[in-house]
């Protein structure tokens, strides 16, 4: 018989910290916890396929669940000693949803679950504190009412703010009994006039209710965002934790709180939190009050004045904090955890691997193999490749003046600048039309999460450094200042006051991630190095490492960097670009545009020395290591002037007739240039402007292993093959050019010639073309236009309604397609190295800089990657993984 449930608590428990998929992250770990022998509340786990069986049954749940369940209530009734829905003493539970992968904020918990207004008196005389139990009882109102009954939470906060003004409370724990009692009534009497039911008193309906109801926000809107941006499978489903409540809100002897056993933002190993007195469940991350520090040393930090756990409970602060340290012990992973103090008592609530910076996880990842807790390539594998991209922010200059107009906590690390928003949707829009913008909120929601990603950076004038906006910031590498309190939103105004000043939607202002300052206007910005904790991980990450990883770069401000960044050599070098430069674009138009070949070669010889002279430099920034020379591939008419004012202009120069210029622009047009008089079909037209380049290369290569005494080995690539005859051609005129400058030098100069694979043909056909390639790379820009038939440049029209639709799991231009692209690239390697099984081999195309394409390169035996500079970091590292982990479930087919 299929079991749909399981039970943990009173130091045993049915599943583990295995069973992850089964019990949904929460669950397991719960279940590890009480294995561990730590104080868990008892409970039980609904496996994640009683959620997808309650989907594919429209949506109704399992016939044996509903006993399953019971008899997980009668032993945790056993354990408690108390009973659910009982009126002498009451069994309160938690409902609490728990997937596979934690999507923090996106599923709702229900607490105080079996409340009614009989339990709620039995409760309080039980508790002796009447205060606690109508507390307690409103509470399960609000939230049942929200998550369950379908009405929006701020119906009730208006009543609640509403009946605290007419007291005079400040803080929801000044209300008495009696005060509590009244808004529950209110409360009620609204359920009742917007639903036109009343709130159910029957523990059993509300159970069945809040389960029925975790199943269901599997597919709200906020849950389904969430896994679409991290590629959550929709058929996992999610757990639900059916748990007895333990009660922070039981007086000042009780607290609520949340901790990390290392710091989050900085990686530092010191435990980590926020906590409040008297408080349940969100109160914490909610922003309502403002929390206070777990440890002495984090309050006199951030200056606080009011009390520490340490202080305030030092018996349950020393037995957190041994906790804490036996679970990271456990779990050889920094954890967040969840505990609630009851009257003195510590009760543990959840623990997971903590979301961090980038920072962080270095230094985390650093100190933890230094600790001799995990292995170094555990460190290397710790670190998610594209998390490298904030290290990569730029942080405000030091040197800069600051004009600070406030300050809140620094929630997530980096500097950004922006127009001021104050909406979701504004940011977004503001994205679109490719403007950057600062998101301006007091707080944030879960259905911020799309403005959140199209803002530059986000800025909260409330809640703390474990609030909505700090923790997803941090997940998306994106700048956040939160609790900025001397800042107020006015959004009906759409105005940002602070003291002083009022700015208002549209003006610039930079916040800075990293010291939680808010700046007016933009400030200069730093560059980031490689320093430090990067350093090392980089430094573990070479040593596991078996491709190389080259960079893309033309000119020598790219080729520095990507030295400074650890690139062992240039893989793509686009001679075009060298081209488009001022005052040479003339001289090439003037080749262009020539009669015939001895025009163009005067032309050329003009070109020459240009040529040569960057070569020479790109050749000393490399010093040795290998430099692939792509020649001449864009079709000529790129280098032409289009408008009738720019022909005007160049005729002048070029002393051309204009109206001649115009005709020879035209006759250069192409219908489908992507597929037209391009790559080496212009080297065989014009074999002149191949030998002029072959030439500036050979002699660039002398001139370099002069000046710097390393031996220079130049590539030199012909793009768009597809047949081996016109590999032939152009190499044969290389050759020739080769043996000339040789012969003039008196030196002998080695070199290689190979190919750009960029044609399915040429994949096709690898064995022949190998038989005159020295070297393959893989140009799988290209490679994947002309293997979809699919134009790049006009993709944007339907490719995001593919991703909308479902057609494709993900763009191909950003990450490999790696069934049909990605078999090409196999089936060229295997046939190529089958002729010539030395053959070099490495991909230049975009995706040398994505991680999951650089895992199928390691899969498919590539020599090395190619990608732009600031990716190299990213590259090492996820080719470091790719050696020894193999591929990711990042890697799921198109198909
Ligand atoms: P999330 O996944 O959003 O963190 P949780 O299921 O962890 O949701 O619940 C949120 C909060 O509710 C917890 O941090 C805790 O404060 C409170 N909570 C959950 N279960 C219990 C319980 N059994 N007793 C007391 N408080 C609980
Ligand atoms: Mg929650
Ligand atoms: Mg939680």
């Amino acid at each position: 018989m299929q079991k749909w449930v399981y039970t943990f608590g009173g130091g045993t428990a049915e599943g583990h910290a295995g069973d992850r998929n089964l019990l949904g992250g929460k669950g397991a770990n719960l279940a590890e916890m009480c294995k561990l022998g730590l104080p868990v509340p008892p409970g039980l786990t609904i496996i994640t396929t009683a959620c997808t069986h309650y989907y594919e049954n429209s949506r109704t749940i399992p016939d044996s669940l509903k006993e399953e369940v019971r008899s997980g209530i009668r032993r945790m009734e056993e354990i408690t000693g108390r009973t659910f829905g009982h009126n002498e003493r009451p069994l309160l539970l938690s409902v609490r949803s728990g997937a596979r992968a934690s999507m923090p904020g996106m599923m709702d918990t229900v607490l105080n679950l079996g409340l009614n207004d009989e339990t709620v008196q039995a409760l309080g005389h039980d508790a002796g504190d009447a205060r606690f139990a109508w507390d307690s009882y409103r509470r399960f109102i609000q939230m049942y009412g929200d998550v369950v009954m379908g009405l929006d939470h701020e119906v009730f906060e208006e009543i609640l703010e509403d009946e605290k003004a007419r007291l005079g409370h400040e803080q929801d724990t000044e209300l008495s009994a009696v005060e509590w009692q009244h808004v529950i009534a209110r409360y009620k009497q609204t359920i009742e006039e917007e639903l036109g039911e009343s709130f159910p008193q029957d523990p059993e309906v509300q159970l069945w209710g809040a389960i029925g109801a975790v199943f269901a926000s599997w597919m709200n809107a906020r849950a389904v965002t969430y896994r679409n941006l991290h590629n959550i499978p929709a058929d996992w489903g999610t757990a639900v934790n059916v748990q007895a409540m333990v009660f922070g809100n039981l007086g000042n002897s009780s607290a609520t709180g949340v901790a990390f056993t290392r710091n989050p933002s900085t990686g530092e190993s010191a435990l980590y939190g926020e906590f409040l007195v008297n408080a349940q469940g969100e109160d914490v991350v909610a922003g309502i009050r403002t929390p206070q520090n777990i440890t002495e040393d984090a309050r006199i930090a951030s200056g606080s004045d009011k009390p520490s756990l340490e202080k305030l409970m030092p018996e349950a602060f020393a037995e957190f904090s041994e906790i804490c340290a036996r679970l990271e012990g456990h779990y050889r992973d920094m954890q967040d955890l969840e505990f609630t103090i009851e009257r003195g008592k510590l009760w543990m609530l959840q623990t997971r691997s903590g979301k961090r910076t980038a920072k962080a996880a270095l230094k985390i990842a650093v100190e933890m193999a230094e600790e001799g807790l995990i292995s170094k390539e555990e460190a290397v594998a710790r670190i998610d490749p594209a998390s490298l991209d904030q290290l990569l922010h730029p942080t405000i200059d030091p040197r800069a003046r600051r004009d600070v107009i406030g300050s809140g906590l620094p929630a997530s690390p980096g500097a950004a600048t922006g127009e001021i928003v104050f909406t979701s949707e504004e940011a977004v829009h503001a994205q679109d039309e490719g403007r950057k913008v600062i998101l301006v909120r007091v707080e944030t929601s879960p259905e911020d999460i799309h403005g959140m990603h199209a803002a530059e950076g986000i800025l909260t004038t409330r809640g703390g450094m474990t609030s909505h906006a700090a923790v997803v910031a941090r997940g998306m590498g994106t700048p956040c200042v939160s609790g900025a309190g001397t800042l107020r939103v006015d959004l009906r105004n759409e105005l940002l006051i602070a003291q002083g000043v009022t700015l208002k939607k549209g003006d610039i202002i930079t916040i800075d991630g990293s010291s939680g300052q808010v700046l007016k206007g933009a400030i200069p910005m730093l560059q980031p190095e490689l320093s430090g904790d990067f350093g090392r991980i980089m430094e573990w990450a070479d040593a596991t490492r078996r491709m190389k990883v080259r960079t893309n770069a033309e000119t020598p401000a790219d080729a520095r960097a990507a030295r400074s960044f650890g690139a062992e050599g240039i893989g793509l070098c686009r001679t075009e670009h060298m081209f488009f430069e001022d005052g040479r674009i003339n001289v090439m138009r003037e080749m262009i545009l020539a009669e015939d070949e001895a025009g163009r070669r005067t032309a050329l010889a003009k070109l020459l020395p240009m040529q040569r002279s960057d070569f020479v430099e790109l050749f000393e920034i490399m010093h040795g290591l290998p430099v692939t020379i792509r020649l001449l591939d864009p079709p000529l008419h790129e280098f032409l002037p289009k408008t009738d004012a720019e022909i005007e202009e160049v005729a002048s120069i070029l002393s051309f007739d204009p109206a001649e210029l115009r005709q020879r622009v035209d006759a250069l047009h192409e219908f489908n240039p992507m597929l037209g008089h391009r790559g080496c079909r212009l080297a065989i037209s014009y074999p002149e402007i191949a030998e002029m380049q072959a030439r500036a290369i050979f002699e660039a290569a002398c001139l370099a292993a002069k000046s710097t005494g390393a031996a220079v080995v130049p590539e030199i690539m012909v793009p768009l093959v597809g047949l081996k005859a016109e590999l032939d051609f152009v190499k044969e005129r290389i050759e020739a050019v080769a043996r000339e400058v040789i012969a003039e030098a008196g030196v002998s100069i080695e070199y290689l010639i190979g190919t750009m694979i960029e044609l399915p043909r040429a994949a096709l056909r690898a064995h022949v073309i190998a038989e005159s390639a020295e070297f393959f790379s893989f140009g799988t820009n290209d490679l994947t236009q002309t293997t979809f038939g699919i134009s790049r440049d006009d993709a944007s029209a339907f490719l995001s309604t593919y991703l909308q639709k479902g057609i494709v799991e993900r763009d191909p231009f950003v990450q490999l397609d790696f069934d049909g692209v990605g078999e090409l690239i196999q089936i060229a390697a295997e046939r190529g190295r089958r002729t010539r099984n030395n053959l070099k081999l490495g991909i230049c195309g975009e995706h040398g800089g994505d991680p999951a394409s650089i895992h199928f390169c390691e899969e498919a035996g590539l020599d090395y990657v190619s990608c732009s500079p600031f990716r190299v970091p990213i590259a090492r590292l996820a080719a470091a993984q790719a050696a020894f982990v193999g591929r990711t479930s990042a890697g799921r087919s198109n198909d």
